[in-house]
């Protein structure tokens, strides 16, 4: 079960946490690793669904998150793709994404439409953003 994606690899701050007794690391890409033997790190969502299917992830597929969050590797928050699906699905994300947050606004009138222009115009607001104290993993 040799399927090496992520060859750079960071050890994790706190590398005490093993799954099926092996360590699990964080990757350069925020996404946690998983030692299967000495030198060999695969991806934990990858190990995850191979233990899922009983067979390697092939080069054509990729395992995604549901929830868009790397770190969240339980099996229902994975979803076996082919490359192909999963751009398009990302891309769809997008579309849904921009589809609903233009809805809200324009429904607040924070983004309004000017007649006379024939534009889209946004309102100045002040948006605080609350400050977070670990950078998300996404
Ligand atoms: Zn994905």
């Amino acid at each position: 079960m040799v399927n090496i994606k992520n060859k750079k690899s960071f050890p994790c701050r706190n590398n005490r946490e093993h799954i099926d007794g092996f360590p699990v690391y964080r990757s350069y890409k925020c996404y946690d690793v998983i030692e299967v033997s000495e030198g060999c790190r695969i991806p934990l969502h990858d190990y995850v669904m191979q233990k899922k299917i009983g067979r390697e992830i092939k080069q054509s597929e990729v395992v995604h998150h549901i929830d868009l969050n790397k770190r969240n590797n339980n099996l229902d928050n994975l979803f076996l793709y082919n490359r192909s699906k999963h751009r398009k699905e990302h891309e769809n994300i997008k579309r849904l994404l921009e589809k609903n947050l233009f809805s809200k606004l324009f429904e607040k009138g924070v983004i309004y439409f000017d007649y006379k222009e024939g534009i889209y115009k946004m309102k100045d607001i002040e948006i605080k953003i609350k400050e977070k104290t670990n950078k998300p993993c996404l």
